[in-house]
């Protein structure tokens, strides 16, 4: 049996293995899919571990896709733009890093009517899910793409690694009245940690759509505050997580598994 798992932390709530078993009865293909504990300290030891071990492929989030990206001998193109890792592959004696985060969340925005191109869109976080999706979005034209993050030298970073070829990146510390924003994409990991985000005054007002990357049983909190400032379509991150889930499996077993309806059938 091909034995495969998703590492982070937390890790306990994931609906990973969930989506890769659906996956895995369309393709009939026998496979082992769990949820482990992995954090930044003990990564290299349990990575190692699990490749010992004979697994084929991790998926990897929160807060290890950074050192997913350090740990793969061979990256992907757009693991290689991104310097971020959320599946790696053991086939051969050599070890693969991708990243299908921005391809799912391109599909899921385009599912969902978000329409990129001549938008303004402000990006709040500059971790490991920002950096894989900035390529991707910024692959779609948006007018501007407005970095907003906790730790400023962070996002200062990212928009000086893009700005020479895409000028629209720049970093946003307070809304002026001359910017309309027409799509808020919240990748902070405050709601998934439970934590309060310190956001700039009238984010919402122009009545964004929001996107956020984290999903939960109900309402985000983020989605939550948003509707609640002005926001009147918000949409969480379930859809680009089986987006992303498919692209993986796909890279694993050469087979691209059909995403619908399966929002509906796992929505916890
Ligand atoms: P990282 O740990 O790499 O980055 C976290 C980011 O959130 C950093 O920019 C950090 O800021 C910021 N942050 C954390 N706490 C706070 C807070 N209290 N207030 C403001 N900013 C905060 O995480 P990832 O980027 O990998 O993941 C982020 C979120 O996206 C998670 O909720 C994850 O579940 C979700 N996600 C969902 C996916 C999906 O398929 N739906 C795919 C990928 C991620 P600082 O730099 O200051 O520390």
């Amino acid at each position: 049996m091909n034995k495969y798992a998703v590492i982070g932390s937390p890790i306990d709530h994931s609906l990973s293995p969930q989506i890769h078993s659906i996956f895995a009865q369309e393709a009939d293909i026998e496979i082992s899919y769990e949820a482990i504990e992995v954090n930044k300290e003990n990564f290299k030891i349990k990575v190692d571990e699990l490749l010992n071990k004979g697994y084929l492929g991790l998926n990897v989030t929160l807060p290890i896709k950074e050192e997913a990206f350090n740990y793969a001998e061979v990256k992907s193109e757009n693991a290689s733009l991104s310097e971020s890792v959320n599946t790696l592959s053991f086939l051969d004696s050599s070890i693969y890093g991708h990243t299908t985060d921005g391809d799912g969340l391109l599909s899921d925005l385009s599912e969902k009517g978000f329409v990129l191109e001549s938008s303004s869109v402000v990006l709040l976080g500059a971790g490991g899910s920002a950096k894989s999706i900035i390529p991707s979005l910024l692959s779609k034209k948006p007018k501007n793409l407005f970095l907003i993050n906790r730790t400023r030298e962070k996002a200062e970073n990212l928009v000086n690694r893009y700005k020479t070829h895409f000028p629209q990146i720049e970093l946003l510390e307070e809304l002026n009245s001359e910017i309309s924003v027409d799509i808020v994409i919240n990748s902070t990991s405050a709601g998934t940690l439970g934590e309060d985000i310190f956001l700039p005054e009238n984010l919402f007002n122009s009545k964004p759509k929001v996107y956020d990357l984290a999903y939960s049983k109900s309402e985000t909190p983020f989605n939550l505050r948003a509707k609640k400032e002005g926001s009147r379509e918000v949409y969480d991150g379930l859809g680009m997580l089986i987006h992303q889930a498919a692209l993986s499996f796909e890279i694993w077993n050469r087979f691209k598994p059909s995403t619908k309806g399966i929002e509906k059938k796992i929505r916890p």
